[in-house]
């Protein structure tokens, strides 16, 4: 068994590379009966609106939705975390399809468009505390969704400030690192059971803490990527 990787659109071949580095196959996923081969998923970034119409076309959402369903584990980075929320706002006219299963609401573009992309230096202590290194990660934010509530059993990993031009009511965060309160920050990744989700890109950094922090995610719980075997093993 290995990690499958929605192979949609977006940055599938990314977080396929960070697998490999760490010595584990990435499955790429594209059609409901491939997810049988894998017992967890990495749902990547990209544009969520055309990642749901192509999903929706190769007939995915049931089988995403039983995935999750069974406990197994499953990532959303960006666009793959607008997937996994229950609720999204921002959304293009119409809606779209969402997988859900993680009790929150998440905001699209919350940071603006493709230019005010940036940067940032993020604490988390949750991190450093399973995977070792510093306190902080650099996170990829592009055209990044802000998560702006979450439920009870969700475990808030990182927050970021709201820029000020965004303070209004609506987009500002019930939750922080460590307690569910806190106003002026919006949640940037968080963790519910065996659903991992960040509003950055990981993938793209050389830091690849995430993604062992997500294969281990299984081990915890008894589900899912305990069986993970090496690339040198499948070979
Ligand atoms: N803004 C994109 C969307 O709504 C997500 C961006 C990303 O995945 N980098 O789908």
């Amino acid at each position: 068994m290995a990690v499958g990787v929605l192979a949609l659109q977006g940055s599938f071949n990314e977080h396929i590379a960070v697998l490999r580095r760490l010595g584990v196959k990435g499955v790429e996923i594209r059609k409901p009966e491939q997810l049988q081969y894998v017992d967890s998923l990495i749902i990547p970034g990209g544009e969520s609106t055309t990642m749901a119409k192509l999903a929706e076309l190769h007939n995915l959402f049931p089988a995403l939705r039983e995935f999750v369903k069974m406990g197994k584990p499953v990532w959303g980075t960006c666009a793959g975390l607008i997937f996994l929320a229950n609720k999204a706002l921002g959304q293009k006219t119409g809606g779209q399809d969402l997988v859900g299963g993680l009790d929150c609401t998440v905001h699209r573009n919350f940071f603006g468009s493709q230019i005010q992309s940036f940067e940032a230096e993020l604490l988390v202590p949750e991190l450093a505390a399973k995977e070792g290194g510093p306190e902080t990660f650099r996170g990829v934010f592009i055209r990044a969704p802000a998560i702006i509530d979450v439920g009870p059993d969700v475990q808030v990993l990182a927050d970021y400030p709201v820029p000020s031009d965004k303070v209004v009511n609506s987009a500002v965060a019930s939750g922080s690192v460590g307690e569910k309160s806190g106003s002026n920050k919006v949640i940037v990744a968080v963790r519910q059971g065996n659903l991992l989700a960040t509003a950055f890109h990981p993938e793209l950094t050389a830091d690849s803490r995430w993604h062992s922090y997500f294969l281990k995610m299984g081990n915890e719980t008894g589900e899912g990527t305990s069986s993970c075997i090496s690339i040198r093993e499948m070979e």
